[in-house]
């Protein structure tokens, strides 16, 4: 008779074929970290099972002993892998290279070709029998040889290594994860203690082996934790990744307020590492934050914005509960973003929002404070004139000097005026203008006053100016500006205007050969109410409003206004005009 039978024989297929199950379905799950060595692990279990299955089942010797060599490929290979699992999933990966493999896989090899070769030597076994036990034929050991012990030694290291190895990263682990490593802690368990109880003598009658029972309810919880639990899944895998390097400070809280776990940014932020403070209550662990950490010590539920100082930096705090798989509260979710920048930024605007009205409500203030000054300017040259009439040329110095303010402050007001408008209101209508024509009408109207002043006013322009697009009237201002200020200050000199090509753009150069500008007025001299000292004492009675005006007119026209210039021998003004799209 080739076969015999024994109850435990369905339970050991049942096991193998569970372990085969486990092992293809893990394989489908690579390259997850660990899902390669627990696939094999389940291989070589199931191997082992198939092996001990067969091994009853048989009930010839020779048969037998063929099994139990397969029995030592499962159990030899199931201890190797196990204990390279139990690394991989702890996350010493950093110690897995091929010299330490190689270490944990010389026992496994040596063991597998003395079992290959029990028969020859005695180091395994010292007295292997064969016996009949409750109408079966059982092979079993009746002496053990050196080597098995060392065996026995080593699975026991390696198991129990693997297993403290996984019981460290359970604990470490957070709360999401910590029950799948119980899950394989505890499947691992079940085979640990009853094969110890085997060796230990404390044996139920053959051939009822309790290690297939404990393997059949590893195998279920193995099941369980994969399906259930996400077990060898990418989740976890990609959890610890997000957790890891996610630049948002991550912190959970159990239900005793302690801190169970914190991520790097967390541990940046904070100034402490997760070693230190985990299993901590929160003000304890914690001591610099005491008084943020009071305010939120009860907040279940929270999103708001805090500053560590007065002046930042900001973090956006949110508080959210956590709940375990069934839904009950297992502690907080606490993380922080930092939001300085966005704070800063903010800030800034408001500043801005501030800044604007303030200039905004500054020159609705002197729009009207201008407005108002222009009906009294008026009855004072008015009533100037009257008394200059009257007084038949009496005090002409006191009336002359009276006049002159009168005008400058009336300049002033228009000037203003002037300013106001062109800040406020949108460019008028536009029209294609033809700059030789504007600098002829300019040069004309300026003639007298050139004449007063002995200063020779000379155009040259170029021919065939294309024209540019612009507010005739504004333009016009801006280059009498211009041309005023080079009457003002070349007493006696000559001012040249050319217009000319320049790429794209239409040039109008007002050159003078009068003071000149020293290089550290240059930069001001486009600012409102700049005046250079030496200008003070020209006759000009201008407010240091007239080139604000023109550079304001030119920015309008997208155009640019540039000067050079020299103390004491001349300045040249140049605006740039886009030139208008002729086509
Ligand atoms: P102002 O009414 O005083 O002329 P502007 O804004 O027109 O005011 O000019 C500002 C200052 O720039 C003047 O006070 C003067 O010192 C200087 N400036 C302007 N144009 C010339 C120029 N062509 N030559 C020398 N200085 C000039």
């Amino acid at each position: 008779m080739l076969f015999q039978f024994a109850p435990i024989i369905p339970v050991y297929a049942l096991v193998a074929g569970l372990m085969l199950y486990l092992s293809a379905r893990t394989w489908g799950l690579r390259p997850t970290r660990g899902a390669t060595t627990w696939s094999m692990t389940m291989l070589f279990c199931g191997i082992y099972a198939i092996g001990t299955c067969l091994e009853i089942a048989f009930a010839i010797p020779v048969f037998k002993l063929a099994m139990n060599r397969l029995i030592y490929i499962g159990t030899t290979g199931f201890i190797f892998f196990w204990g390279i699992f139990a690394i991989q999933y702890s996350n010493e990966d950093r110690f897995l290279n091929r010299i330490t493999i190689s270490l944990l896989a010389i026992i496994p090899l040596v063991i597998l070709c003395l079992a290959v070769f029990a028969e020859q030597h005695s180091l395994l076994y010292r007295k292997y029998e064969f016996v009949y036990e409750n109408g079966l034929l059982i092979g079993q050991v009746a002496a053990y040889g050196i080597m098995f012990w060392v065996w026995i030694i080593y699975s026991y290291l390696v198991l129990i290594g693997g297993w403290l190895l996984l019981l460290r990263a359970a604990l470490r682990s957070h709360a999401m994860f910590r029950n799948q490593i119980w899950m394989v802690i505890l499947a691992s368990a079940a085979p640990l203690l009853i094969y110890t109880a085997q060796l230990a003598g404390l044996n139920l009658p053959a051939p009822v082996y309790p290690i297939a029972f404990a393997m059949v309810f590893a195998g279920i919880v193995v099941l369980l934790a994969m399906t259930h639990y996400r077990f060898v899944d990418i989740i976890p895998v990609a959890y610890d990744l997000v957790f890891k390097n996610v630049k948002t400070g991550i912190m959970l809280i159990d239900l005793k307020g302690r801190i169970a776990g914190m991520n790097q940014a967390a541990e940046q932020i904070l100034g402490r590492s997760e070693k230190q403070v985990l299993g901590v209550e929160a003000l304890t662990a914690f001591p610099n934050q005491q008084q943020i950490v009071k305010q939120f010590l009860d907040v279940n539920e929270i999103k708001t914005e805090i500053a560590v100082t007065d002046v930042g930096p900001y973090y956006e705090l949110q508080i959210a509960p956590l709940r375990n798989y069934h839904g009950e509260l297992a502690g907080r979710l606490i993380m922080f973003y930092d939001v300085t920048e966005r704070k800063q930024i903010e800030q800034q605007t408001l500043e801005l929002t501030m800044e604007r009205e303030r200039v905004r409500l500054l020159q609705q203030f002197i729009s009207h404070m201008s407005h108002d000054l222009r009906t009294p300017l008026a009855t004072m040259k008015v009533s100037q004139y009257i008394l200059r009439k009257e007084l038949a040329g009496q005090h002409l110095d006191r009336l002359d000097s009276l006049d002159k303010q009168t005008d400058r402050l009336t300049e002033m007001v228009e000037s203003m005026l002037t300013l106001l408008r062109l800040e406020e209101a949108e460019i008028g209508s536009l029209s294609k203008v033809d700059v030789n024509e504007l600098v002829g009408y300019a040069i004309v109207r300026h003639q007298k006053l050139a004449r007063e002043r002995e200063a020779q006013l000379q155009f040259i322009p170029t021919k065939d100016l294309p024209p540019v697009l612009a507010n005739s009237e504004e333009l016009s201002l801006a280059l009498s500006n211009l041309v005023v200020n080079a009457i003002y200050y070349t007493p006696g000199g000559e001012i040249t205007i050319s217009t000319l090509c320049d790429q794209d753009r239409v040039v109008i150069r007002v050159r003078d050969s009068g003071i000149g500008i020293a290089a550290e007025d240059l930069t001001h001299i486009f600012e409102r109410f700049y005046r250079v000292d030496g200008a003070r004492g020209t006759q000009n009675g201008g407010v240091g409003l007239g080139l604000t005006i023109t550079k304001t007119v030119v920015d309008r026209h997208a155009g640019t206004i540039d000067v050079q210039s020299r103390l004491g021998e001349g300045s040249e003004f140049s605006i740039r005009l886009p030139m208008a799209n002729t086509g």
